[in-house]
Order: C-alpha cells, then sequence, then structure tokens
C-alpha cells in the first residue's frame, strides 16, 4: 500500500479517541470568556497576502519564510492565514465594528505556517485568539492576564505555566532604544550568529529573543528597553503590575521579551512552561494599538493574545484527570426480525424523552453474544436488550456495564425514567 496519500507533513489529525480532551478543553475555555462577557468572531482562513505583509511586517519570520502564500483563478496572492489579529481587525474594521464602541472578542481554529515540524510545532495548528478594541488600559490588559489565570485553574495546569511580563513602549521610545542597541551589537559584531546578522538591519530587537545559547551573555548584558522608556508607559505597566499584584497573580519581568510580531506597543507578556521542552510558550500576546491605523482605521486600542492549543493540550496531557465525555451513554442490542423493528422505534422514543442521552443502536444484526462484546467495547454505562419475546411484551432488558447487577425488565417509560436520572449528573 505503499502509495496511499498521506497527511501533509506537520498537519495532524485528530482521531476520536483524542476528541473528548480537546473537547473539554473546548467547553472550559469558552465558559471561561463568557464568564468575562467575550463574544465570538468567525472569521475566513484565507485572506489577502497583503493584509498579512501589512499587518504582521514584512521582516518577522512570519512573513520572511513561513507563510503558505498562493496565486487563486483570478492571479490575486492570497495566503491562509498564519494569525488571528490582523483578519479579526480586518473584519472589524471592514464592518464598522470600531467607531466608538468597545470590543471584547475571541476566535478559535486553525493557523498555517511552514515552519519546520517538531514536537509543538505544527504547519497547522490550533489557536485561541482573544482581542479586544477600544480600551486604552491598563485594566483590560490586565483583565485579559485574569482571564488566563483562570483558565489555567479551570483546566488543572496553574502549577504548570509561569506569567512573564515586559514593556515595549512607544513607537517613538522603541526607535531610540533601537539605536543604541544596534550599536551595541555592532560593537560585539563579531558575536553575532547569522540569524541575528540579519536581524540587526531589519529587525534588531528580535535578537534579544534568539534561543541561541551562545549568545545569551551578549544579549542579557544589551541595554534594556525599560530605561527608555517615558512615563506615560512606565505608568501603564506599573499599574498593571500593581493590579496583577492586588489579585495575587505572580508574575516575572522578562526585558528580553520582544514577541515576534512588529505590531506590539507598551504591554507585551506570554505565559511559559518548562514541561514541554523548547515550545515552552503556550500563549502571548500584548497590546497594539498602531496596527488599527497601519490597517486603515482611526487612532484606537487594542490588545489581545494567541493561545496554541495543541501545546495547551500537551500540558493537559501531563495532568490526565479529568471528567471527560463518552461517546456512547447507552448501547442497544436488538435480536430477531421483531426486535430490529421495535427497537429503532423504542429508540426513537428514548431520543425524543431524553434529547441528551447518547444512545447507539446495534446495526447490523449479529448473535446476543457478539453484540454484547460490541456494547462493552463501546464504553457505555448501560445496555439495553431487546429479543423478541421482550419486543412482543413491549418491554426491555436493560444491564449495567460497569456493576454486578441483575438485568431488569422495564417498560419504555420505566427504561425513560431510570436512565433520566442515572444520567442527570453526567460530566460534561
Ligand atoms: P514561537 O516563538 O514559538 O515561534 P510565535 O511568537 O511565533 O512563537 P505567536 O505568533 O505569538 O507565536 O503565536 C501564539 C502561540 O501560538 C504560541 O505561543 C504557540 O503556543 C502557538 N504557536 C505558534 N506557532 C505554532 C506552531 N507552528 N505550532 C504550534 N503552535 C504554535
Ligand atoms: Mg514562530
Amino acid at each position: 500500500m505503499a502509495n496511499n496519500i498521506q497527511a501533509i507533513r506537520g498537519m495532524h489529525d485528530v482521531l476520536p479517541e483524542q476528541t473528548p480532551l480537546w473537547q473539554y478543553a473546548e467547553q472550559v475555555i469558552r465558559e471561561v470568556l463568557g464568564a468575562y462577557g467575550y463574544s465570538e468572531i468567525r472569521l475566513p482562513i484565507v485572506e489577502k497576502t497583503e493584509l498579512f505583509k501589512r499587518s504582521i511586517g514584512e521582516v518577522t519570520d512570519i512573513v520572511e519564510k513561513e507563510m503558505y502564500t498562493f496565486e487563486d483563478r483570478n492571479g490575486d496572492s492570497l495566503t491562509l492565514r498564519p494569525e488571528g489579529t490582523a483578519g479579526c481587525l480586518r473584519a472589524c474594521l471592514e464592518h464598522g465594528l470600531l467607531n466608538g464602541q468597545v470590543h471584547r472578542l475571541w476566535y478559535y481554529g486553525p493557523m498555517y505556517r511552514h515552519e519546520r515540524p517538531q514536537k509543538g510545532r505544527y504547519r497547522q495548528f490550533i489557536q485561541l485568539g482573544v482581542e479586544t478594541y477600544g480600551m486604552a488600559g491598563p485594566d483590560i490588559d490586565a483583565e485579559l492576564i485574569v482571564l488566563m489565570d483562570r483558565l489555567w485553574k479551570r483546566l488543572a495546569i496553574r502549577d504548570k505555566v509561569k506569567l512573564q511580563l515586559n514593556s515595549l513602549g512607544t513607537v517613538a521610545e522603541r526607535q531610540v532604544y533601537r539605536e543604541r542597541l544596534v550599536a551595541y551589537f555592532q560593537d560585539h559584531a563579531a558575536q553575532l550568529d547569522e540569524d541575528s546578522q540579519r536581524r540587526l538591519l531589519t529587525n534588531p530587537l528580535r535578537i534579544l529573543d534568539t534561543k541561541n545559547p551562545a549568545m545569551a551573555e551578549l544579549v542579557a548584558n544589551a541595554p534594556a528597553l525599560m530605561d527608555y522608556l517615558g512615563a506615560d508607559s512606565l505608568q501603564h505597566f506599573q499599574s498593571i503590575t500593581a493590579l496583577l499584584d492586588d489579585l495575587g497573580i505572580g508574575y516575572e519581568i522578562n526585558q528580553r521579551l520582544v514577541r515576534g510580531l512588529d505590531y506590539y506597543g507598551k504591554t507585551v507578556f506570554e505565559w511559559v512552561t518548562d514541561e514541554l521542552g523548547s515550545q515552552g510558550t503556550v500563549c502571548a500576546g500584548g497590546r497594539y494599538d498602531g496596527l488599527i491605523e497601519q490597517l486603515g482605521g482611526k487612532a484606537n486600542h487594542a490588545v489581545g493574545f494567541a493561545m496554541g492549543i495543541e501545546r495547551l493540550l500537551a500540558l493537559m496531557e501531563t495532568v490526565g484527570d479529568y471528567p471527560l465525555a463518552k461517546p456512547v451513554d447507552v448501547f442497544m442490542i436488538r435480536v430477531g426480525e421483531t426486535a430490529e423493528k421495535v427497537g429503532l422505534r423504542f429508540a426513537e422514543q428514548l431520543r425524543d424523552a431524553l434529547p441528551a442521552l447518547k444512545l447507539q443502536v446495534n446495526c447490523g444484526g449479529g448473535s446476543f453474544k457478539s453484540q454484547f462484546k460490541k456494547a462493552d467495547k463501546s464504553h457505555a454505562d448501560f445496555a439495553l436488550i431487546l429479543g423478541d419475546d421482550e419486543a412482543a411484551q413491549g418491554v426491555i432488558g436493560c444491564k449495567s456495564l460497569r456493576i454486578e447487577a441483575p438485568q431488569q425488565t422495564l417498560s419504555l417509560e420505566q427504561a425513560i425514567a431510570f436512565l433520566g436520572e442515572h444520567f442527570q449528573n453526567r460530566a460534561v
């Protein structure tokens, strides 16, 4: 079978045995976002290439080498979204959502980057994006952090992630800093690796983000951006840390945290873990007021974050103890011609009465023994059993597949009452 077509490298299937963990995380994410009054926005996966070039910046890793860009049949250059911030803002500007309004939005879905696939780094990956508009902060900056803190707690991984915080100041402050930084690195040009030499000319702040251990000392001794911040930026930053202190949320100030994207200003943060090897950033974000004008809008405020769901799930797998939903609660066994007919009717009546019950009916026949095997394999809690005798009397057998208990014979009404009672307190 050497010719079987396989998935694209770095793009993964999520198989049925894995989906309950995804669904659990997704449900908790929705609940937490709901608890803060955030609304979902749904966006296209493909946008004009120009949008990403203009927003993310030409000299970032993403635009330089990671985008899936292609010409469509009209000859337009399109790109599979590498991130969601640009598209979300594009949509809000396009529909006039930012005219004097405040928004708290989220989206969830696949992003595409042509990176070297490895653990925690894929070519198609899922992000939760959260974006807020129209709020100057620092309270909204802090709200996003508190929201994430709540999410970690709800997912039982709070002790596995740490918050790193920094301020990038304003464009003008960064410009002065940038010159000093370039001068510093030029003085030590011999110690720069190839990537950093390139970045020195294009995006020198990114050198601070290097993962090359040989450059760690050079970077540690570089001028610190914090020393170049003006009063307003410093005040904004200090207000956030004061709010976090007040709420008891710990953080570490990391002056080398600059983020890969060009559009951030003032607040930047990352939630990192050391349980996932080198791909340790689970969630990253910050303030990006400047992007709105860059995309043609009126001066406004924006702050948001993006979370890598595969990395989140990898962390959750280290915990492993979640109340995951099962696909089947009850498995119906039908043996005999009448039983098959009556069983289908019973099943529909059960579904009418108990819409949340997950009832799987055996299809394709088979002996009692083989159908019981399938019932067991389905991980159902109960088997409903229907032979021609039961069918003729209008009753149904009900047997627990979890505990040793005698089989009961129930009328349909009794079965509805019994199963309704049993599954009332089901896990999510
Ligand atoms: P990194 O430094 O790991 O490349 P980044 O700065 O490119 O991250 P962002 O663009 O900020 O990442 O994306 C936010 C989050 O999305 C990351 O913190 C990470 O959890 C996740 N993420 C980014 N790229 C990938 C990828 N290729 N595969 C899986 N998750 C990813
Ligand atoms: Mg990256």
